[in-house]
């Protein structure tokens, strides 16, 4: 067992508008993975906690809550993103003490775009409408927009508070009440979050997070709980399936975000310095950890030789360590266990034929924390599982390719299908690629540019539905058709 070397925070359920321990008192340990310090204890909940978190979020929907007014809520909602805003120094670097994340990217981009999630959602609440139908003189039909009720969102360790409120934010703006699982990993930003909504004037009962572990605990407590009317749960694939299963006996609407194993599709005619700046970006930021990130990277053969060289040349570069030196580009990995598991597939990249042509070790100098440098692996083919399989960490692999057939054959044979990139200066083929990938978002000539009106999610085994926009309301709200006979 550790003991707390550098005490940053003890983290407690969010239950009724208190913070409480568990009834049993039981906790778990918070670890830097940048470090390996025990930063702080976790309150550990199961099935009791998450009864009375849903018991409190179902009392609330017919509470206060149901009676604001659309402006009121709007209200309310808008202020949880400006204190995120007015608390982003503390957020950011939370963020990077529980993900082991450079701090500069907590604040550039996990915080403010958690409080954007709240501002953009808040807004998106005066949009909301349903249909109305009249046929001939005989009746008229009019749908009108309900809460889906209590919604169990469950949420993965590498985008802790941006993941949290794009779930969060809508689910609140359509008028359900929520209670959040974070992941065990990383307890801290979920609980400020809640502290946070109470402020904002958030209702008591209406906002609930329950800490503690995924399968048979809290995690399986929440999909399982008959007063739960939906999840939304991002995280693997194989999780997914779990949930799936567990949730069909009290058959729950459910939204999945899951893995990828996404393609980044390189022609010649495209301009290779911008595509190499982006690449580094779309292989390594967030250490990998982004479900979004490229990690197959096919390039036509005729630029193969000199994008490697540039690429290669330029990852060496990237400076890995410290979260909280401005200059670290890579910071840890989230845990042990994750560290040695991206590590297995660059040992079995060896095995299957590859050759690392940078990377695929601990960073000399930096013995504690679960740092990796980035790596870069050639030689594997299709049927290799590190080219199939998604490790989730600052590993890619690159594969030449001679003609757009074959890339595309080669980008479609797997069971993900979340995101792709496709770099090309050719318009018609920009199109042509682009609408051929199977996959639910195709950037060209870009990556991770987000408009929180378009829909995410993913394909085949990356997902089930879409969130952003309309399409978030679509899922957090339940429509009632009323037909009166004229
Ligand atoms: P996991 O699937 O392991 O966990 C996600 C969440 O589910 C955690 O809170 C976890 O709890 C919980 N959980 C685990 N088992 C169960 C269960 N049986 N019932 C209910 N809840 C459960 O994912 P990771 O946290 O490892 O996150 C990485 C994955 O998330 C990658 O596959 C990545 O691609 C995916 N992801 C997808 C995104 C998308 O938008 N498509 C975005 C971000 C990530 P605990 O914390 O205890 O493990």
């Amino acid at each position: 067992m550790r003991t707390i070397t550098t005490k940053v925070m003890d983290c407690l359920h969010f239950i009724d508008g208190a913070f409480v321990p568990s009834a049993n008192g039981r906790t778990f340990d918070n670890v830097n993975p940048a470090t390996e310090d025990v930063i702080g204890t976790v309150a550990e909940g199961g099935a009791a906690e998450i009864d009375l978190a849903v018991k409190a979020a179902k009392r609330a929907l017919n509470g206060p809550w149901k009676t604001m007014t659309a402006n009121e809520r709007i209200a309310v909602l808008r202020k949880v993103g400006d204190l995120i805003l007015e608390r982003k120094e503390e957020l950011a670097r939370l963020e990077s003490l529980d993900t082991g994340k450079p701090s500069w990217l907590s604040g550039t981009i996990d915080i403010p775009r958690a409080a954007y999630n709240f501002h953009f959602f808040s807004d998106y609440i005066r949009t909301m409408t349903a249909e109305t139908t009249q046929m001939d003189d005989v009746a008229l039909n009019y749908a009108i927009r309900r809460p889906v009720g209590v919604v169990g969102l469950i949420n993965p360790w590498n985008l802790p508070l941006l993941l949290l409120t794009w779930k969060l934010a809508p689910a609140l703006a359509a008028g359900n009440t929520v209670v959040m699982k974070p992941a065990e990993l990383t307890p801290m930003t979920a609980t400020v979050l809640a502290e946070i909504c109470r402020d904002a004037g958030v209702p008591d009962g209406v906002v609930n997070v329950v800490h503690g572990f995924g399968p048979n605990s809290a995690g399986s407590a929440l999909v399982e709980h008959p007063d739960v009317n939906a999840i939304s749960f991002t995280g693997e694939t194989t999780t997914g399936k779990i949930i799936m299963a567990s949730a069909a006996g009290t058959l729950k609407r459910l939204s999945y975000e899951l893995g990828g194993k996404n393609p980044n599709v390189i022609f010649a005619d495209s301009n290779l310095d911008e595509v190499i700046e982006t690449t580094l970006k779309s292989s390594f930021i967030n250490q990998g950890e982004v479900c979004l990130c490229g990690s197959r990277i096919y390039v036509e053969s005729s630029a193969y030789d000199e994008f490697l060289a540039k690429f290669v040349a330029r990852t060496k570069e990237l400076k890995v360590g410290d979260p909280f030196d401005a200059k670290t580009k890579v910071g840890a990995l989230i845990s042990e266990e994750h560290y040695e598991r991206v590590s297995g597939y660059i040992k079995l990249a060896q095995e299957e034929g590859g050759t690392i042509l940078t990377g695929g070790k601990r960073p000399e100098g930096l013995e504690r924390g679960y740092y990796l440098e980035p790596t870069i692996i050639v030689g594997l083919n299709r049927n290799c599982r590190v080219v199939k399989e998604e490790i989730f960490g600052p590993v890619v692999t690159v594969i030449p390719f001679d003609s757009e057939e074959e890339v595309l054959e080669q980008v479609n044979d797997t069971h993900y299908g979340l995101s792709a990139s496709v770099w090309t200066n050719d318009l018609r083929r920009a199109h042509r690629v682009a609408g051929r990938i199977e996959a639910g978002i195709v950037w060209v000539n870009t990556w991770f540019l987000r408009d929180l009106r378009t829909p995410f999610g993913g394909m085949k085994q990356s997902g089930i539905g879409r969130e952003g926009g309309v399409h978030s309301f679509e899922f957090y709200s339940e429509l009632t058709n009323i037909c009166i006979k004229l």
